[in-house]
């Protein structure tokens, strides 16, 4: 049905259509334990070591409410300007899947944790604003891992594996209210909310929001409306999309082919929808009504949750400055353009930067070698340059080690080889690779008498007067002390000699 669908280019399905985005996005809190039990919840370790008969679902097994999560739940519902409930119950969402041992999901439902909230996202400089419905709190599943096939998926697999570690780990599940945002700028402003949501929790320090680890992930809903009508068109709602660039991919994908069906007189199906990162196309999954029949019911074994006024309060005097207002500050603070800071975020390098400045580095130095030096490992390398194993203060050390003359911004290069290989501190790099520059009048001197015999020309020009022409014999001496020179030096001996 749908794989027959003709795609309407984006800037054209727009000439006739409006989208209406929703985005639900899971959060894997970073809690030592589970939701309901005391199981570990380490990522990636041995498949169903943290596993008890609570998290399984056995018979007589009775769940108790990790505080600690509730807690998470609160603060990420008043960072989004959520109302907090005063009494909420967890309910029972029952179906059946073998990732979910209980048969049933313990979440929420009509009593969500927090509700009505906003928060808002910056576009090219352009605010929009994002209604909230609801932040609830829900547990993970268990992972499958379908064997024997090509794909990895179930079908043509020979068999499947289960792996209970993740069922029971807590989520939190923020769902806006429908986005109208002019269509242009709704794939943009998807990926935005996405990375602002990774900002706050990151900023909350309630999650690792580690999108490829699946610790948040977000489900895309779309339809189109005709052109000036306000009745929302049928959604299709994309499921686990894990990157950013997936979440814009997978609005515009979507609004070409809703434009496609509605173009032909169809009508979009609601359903999931898969999405696929190799050509950013989606394909169908289950066919899924508004009307789905969960049986959802209060969960009788788990007291209500009903946090006090007071612990609201005291939660909210907890929260971090907001991301978009820090950046802000800290902008100005730096002195940086837009465009640096444009580029400090989009590197990833935000918080390493803040942080080497913070050690004592002026966020000009700051800049340049996260920017350049170490942006440009991170890419050869093809990791994360937060991943990269140096740390702020070595940064800053090395920094300090050029500001005081000891080594200059070419033996800084041979400094990050050395840290970065795990050779020990700066210092140490220095001491043990010999890269400190040298000053001593008396190596100096030497090399200096040298660069002149050998350059007659270019000493004539400057006991002339061109003392510009300084620059060739320093840049001789440079070469005959492996860039260990003390530049600044051998240049007024080049002067005191030849004047
Ligand atoms: P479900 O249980 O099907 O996932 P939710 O209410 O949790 O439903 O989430 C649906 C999301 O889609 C919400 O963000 C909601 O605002 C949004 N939404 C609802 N109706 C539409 C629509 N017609 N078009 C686009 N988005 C919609
Ligand atoms: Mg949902
Ligand atoms: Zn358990």
């Amino acid at each position: 049905m749908s794989t027959t669908t003709t795609l309407v280019p984006f800037e054209d399905a727009l000439t006739r259509y409006e989208p209406v985005m929703g985005l639900e996005v899971h959060v894997e809190l970073n809690t030592a334990t589970k939701m309901f039990c005391g199981c570990a919840t380490t990522f990636g370790a041995e498949p169903n070591t943290q596993v008890c008969p609570v998290c399984l679902g056995l018979p007589g097994a009775l769940p108790v409410v990790n505080e600690k999560a509730v807690e998470s739940a609160i603060r990420i519902g008043l960072a989004l300007n959520c109302e907090i409930a005063d009494w909420c119950r967890f309910a029972r969402k029952n179906y059946f899947y073998p990732d979910m041992p209980k048969n049933f999901q313990t979440s929420q439902y009509d009593e969500p944790i927090a509700y009505n909230g906003w928060t808002e996202v910056e576009v090219d400089g352009e605010v929009f604003r994002i209604e909230i419905e609801r932040a609830h709190m829900e547990e993970d599943t268990g992972k499958s891992l379908h064997v024997g096939g090509s794909t990895g998926r179930i079908h043509g697999a020979s068999h499947s594996l289960l792996d209970y570690n993740r069922a029971g780990i807590p989520l939190i599940e923020i769902v806006t209210k429908p986005i109208e945002v002019p269509g242009d700028k709704a794939p943009s402003v998807a990926r935005a909310y996405v990375n602002h949501l990774r900002d706050l929790m990151l900023a909350l320090g309630v999650s690792d929001a580690r999108m490829d680890q699946g610790s948040l992930r977000a489900d895309v809903n779309l339809s189109l409306r005709p052109v000036g009508t306000t009745t929302f068109g049928t959604r299709s709602e994309t499921k686990n999309v894990n990157s950013f660039r997936s979440v814009e991919r997978a609005v515009r994908y979507e609004v070409s082919r809703h434009a496609g069906i509605l173009d032909a007189g169809g009508s979009v199906v609601q359903e999931t929808r898969h999405f696929h990162e190799s050509d950013g196309s989606t394909s169908a999954g289950r066919e899924k009504s508004d009307a789905e029949d969960y049986r959802y019911f209060p969960e009788p074994d788990l007291a209500p949750v009903a946090p006090s006024r007071e612990w609201v309060e005291e939660l909210r005097a907890t929260l971090p400055e907001p991301p978009a207002e820090r950046r802000k500050r800290l902008q100005s603070e730096w002195g940086f353009s837009d465009l640096d800071m444009r580029d400090t975020v989009g590197a990833g390098a935000l918080d390493l930067v803040a942080a080497t400045i913070e050690a004592g580095t002026s966020p000009a130095a700051a800049k340049k070698w996260w920017l350049g030096e170490l942006a440009r490992r991170s890419n050869e390398q093809g990791v994360d340059i937060a991943e990269l194993p140096i740390t702020p203060q070595q940064v800053a050390q090395i920094q300090s080690l050029i500001d005081a003359g000891r080594i200059n911004d070419k033996l800084a290069r041979s400094v990050f080889d050395g840290v970065l290989a795990g050779e020990g501190s700066a210092e140490e790099v220095v001491a043990a690779r010999g890269l400190e520059v040298v000053s001593d009048d008396g190596a100096l001197s030497a090399a200096v008498d040298q660069a002149i015999a050998d350059n007659p020309d270019v000493a004539e020009k400057i006991r002339g007067g061109k003392v510009q022409a300084a620059g060739a014999l320093i840049g001789a001496v440079m070469k005959q002390m492996r860039g260990q020179a003390d530049a600044a030096r051998v240049r007024e001996l080049i002067l005191e000699k030849l004047s």
